[in-house]
């Protein structure tokens, strides 16, 4: 029975094991899969090998263990470098890049590896390494639809798998417009709170406010997509003037409490510029023409 199971067990091959790749190959672990590993720094490997994880002594033996192979590395340039390094392994394999960097740096690893016959599915993960293993997480993914279908269940073990289509660089895409809103909501949560607690306001006392404040986001991104997506930039419900006015006070009250006022004089510049060139009675919405020409 033993063997059997040895023998019919699925298997995936993980390399890089930072804290995402640690929590992936504990998930396929978790799964039954049998799981082989490799890192730049082998002890890193230590726990999942005490749970059963085979640990390669190369990137190359580690890709030429599977024919899915899941690259978790911090950028396209460690990708590169284990790619360089296990090229011998490349073609036959699937690799599944749950690395993050641009849509472009992705397209170049795609075509580098099919250059070598091997399949390249790039991968944008949505959610810290907690969020491993759970299906109401979620990876974008893009590339060839084929090894994408075949390893699907694969991939889900990891989390959901959003596939946005065949172009390599689609996934980061997505990504990166995900993390332009991210970092914009977290720097305006970070630069209030900072103005908060310059004022003997503590973050824990902001908190409930902060989400407040951070709740009505959901319910504007509904209201303007569609109208951004219309050419809709009226200003029956906001005007331009107005934001321009409002960001000052913003950045206003920052300089009066000793806080960093270039978050949002950043911010008032943009719309300053909007203003001037004549959209003052125009909506917010009308900044994103704006920044496409910047
Ligand atoms: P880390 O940077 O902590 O670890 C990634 C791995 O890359 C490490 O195992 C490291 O090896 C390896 N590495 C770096 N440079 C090289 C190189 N030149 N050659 C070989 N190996 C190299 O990243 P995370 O585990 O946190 O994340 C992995 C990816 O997932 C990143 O692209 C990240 O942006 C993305 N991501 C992370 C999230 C998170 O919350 N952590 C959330 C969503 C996406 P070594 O151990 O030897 O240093």
């Amino acid at each position: 029975m033993g063997s059997h199971v040895q023998q019919s067990k699925a298997s995936v091959t993980v390399i890089g094991l930072g804290p995402m790749g640690q929590a992936m190959a504990g998930a396929f672990l978790d799964a039954g899969y049998a799981v082989t590993v490799w890192n730049r720094t082998a002890s890193r490997a230590d726990r999942l090998v005490a749970r059963g994880a085979a640990l390669a002594d190369s990137a190359e033996a580690a890709a030429a263990a599977n024919e899915l192979v899941v690259l978790s590395l911090t950028d396209y340039d460690a990708v590169f470098a284990v790619l360089e390094s296990a090229e011998a392994a490349v073609a036959g394999r699937v690799f599944v890049n749950l690395s993050s960097d641009t849509p472009a740096r992705a397209r170049e690893a795609a075509r580098w590896v099919t250059e070598r016959g091997g399949s390249h599915l790039t991968g944008g993960v949505q959610v810290p390494p907690s969020g491993i293993g759970s299906p109401e997480s979620s990876t974008f993914y893009s590339g060839p639809v084929e090894p994408f279908q075949r390893h699907r269940a694969a991939l889900e073990v990891l989390t959901g798998a959003d596939y946005r289509g065949d172009d390599p660089g689609l996934a980061q895409l997505y990504y990166q417009i995900q993390m332009d809103l991210f970092w914009a909501s977290m720097s305006g949560y970070l630069h209030a709170t900072a103005i908060a607690e310059a004022n003997g306001i503590p973050a824990e006392e902001f908190r409930p406010y902060a989400v407040s404040a951070a709740s009505i986001m959901p319910g504007m991104i509904e209201f303007y997509a569609p109208r951004i997506t219309a050419g809709n930039h009226l200003g029956d419900v906001d005007r331009l003037a107005m934001a321009l006015a409002s960001i000052e006070h913003v950045r206003h009250t920052a300089e009066a409490s000793g806080v960093d006022g270039a978050l949002p004089a950043l911010l008032a510049e943009a719309v300053r510029r909007g203003v001037e060139a004549g959209d003052g009675a125009a909506s917010l919405t009308s900044l994103v023409a704006r920044f496409r020409r910047a």
